[in-house]
């Protein structure tokens, strides 16, 4: 089976709960503490993984404790770990989040993310493979690791999450763009393409350089276009929980389909659903759903 190589960003999310946020210089108790693995990277390789992928990881932690439990909690999904980098003298990337009163705030430590290099997945990716990746580690990283994957034969599919203008230099070396609309609007601008919906706008896309342009549309599904077809799903009726990391589900699972060799369409199919699903459930990895959960939901 080809494999998923996944390029990105691996973090402890620390996640206090509090009656109220403190104000600058205040000191108040709080209500619960819990972590969580988090990072787009490590998300979407778990969310492949969890679809019957055969998946490595390339990125980056510290040599702290953190950086351990969340390399350990990925080889516990099956996942390969051995390019993951233990970086000396910075910590492992880490969001300090507090939730007050249903608004959060959030701190985020890129850390080792930051450190991330594009060497070891350009040595990594081969014919036929996939390389994920998404705009939480350096550009250099992304961009040299896409060339390698170009000249393998493999594809490249970039997140473009979250939007910086330095998409502009990745987008020529992109088969498949995928984007929220915010991104897809932000994106449209910064490379002057035409605006307009999201089928428009994702049109004017193609010219920059992917031959496939994804855009999720949250609860209204998603559109999907390409320069022969124009593929339009809507999203699944579900009552959400928590849509943390549903577009990590989404990208994660839609590699996965096409590395089992589904076509466009159905991949797209699977990757709605299973995202449908991820709402349901609190967190963003602990909700990546497995494949017979999806085949369940779809039959
Ligand atoms: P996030 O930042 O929350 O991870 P995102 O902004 O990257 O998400 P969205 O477009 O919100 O991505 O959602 C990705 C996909 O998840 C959608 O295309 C859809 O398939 C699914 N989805 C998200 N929210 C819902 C919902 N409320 N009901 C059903 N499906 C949903």
């Amino acid at each position: 089976m080809p494999r998923i190589i996944v390029l990105g960003s691996i973090n402890m999310d620390l996640v206090v709960t509090a009656e109220r946020f403190p104000g600058p210089g205040e000191t108040i108790a709080g209500e619960a503490f819990r972590t969580f693995s988090g990072g787009k990277g490590a998300n979407q390789a778990i969310a492949a993984a969890r679809m019957g992928a055969k998946v490595a990881f390339v990125g980056a932690v510290g040599a702290d404790a953190f950086g351990a439990d969340l390399v350990a909690g990925m080889a516990v999904e099956g996942i390969d770990t051995t390019s993951v980098a233990t970086v000396a003298g910075v910590s492992t990337g880490t969001a300090l989040i507090t939730v007050a009163q249903g608004e959060n705030c959030i701190v985020v430590v890129a850390g080792a993310n930051a450190a991330v290099d594009g060497t070891a997945a350009a040595g990594l990716v081969g014919s036929g493979d996939r390389l994920v990746a998404q705009l939480e580690v350096p550009k250099a990283a992304i961009a040299e690791a896409f060339a390698a994957a170009r000249a393998a034969g493999a594809e490249t599919l970039l997140n473009a999450a979250p939007a910086a203008p330095a998409v502009r230099d990745l987008l020529p070396l992109t088969d498949i763009l995928i984007v929220n609309e915010t991104e897809l609007d932000l994106i449209a601008g910064w490379i002057g393409a035409d605006g307009g919906d999201a089928r428009t706008c994702a049109r004017s896309l193609l010219a920059a350089g992917p031959s496939t342009v994804v855009v999720t549309l949250g609860a209204a599904g998603l559109v999907a276009v390409t320069a022969e077809a124009t593929i339009e799903l809507g999203g699944h009726r579900v009552v959400p929980v928590d849509t943390t990391g549903a577009g990590d589900c989404f990208v994660g699972t839609l590699a996965a389909g096409l590395s089992a060799g589904a076509d466009l369409a159905e991949a797209l199919e699977t990757a709605n659903a299973a995202a449908a699903l991820s709402v349901q459930k609190p967190g963003a990895a602990p909700s990546m759903p497995r494949a017979e959960d999806v085949r369940a939901f779809l039959a």
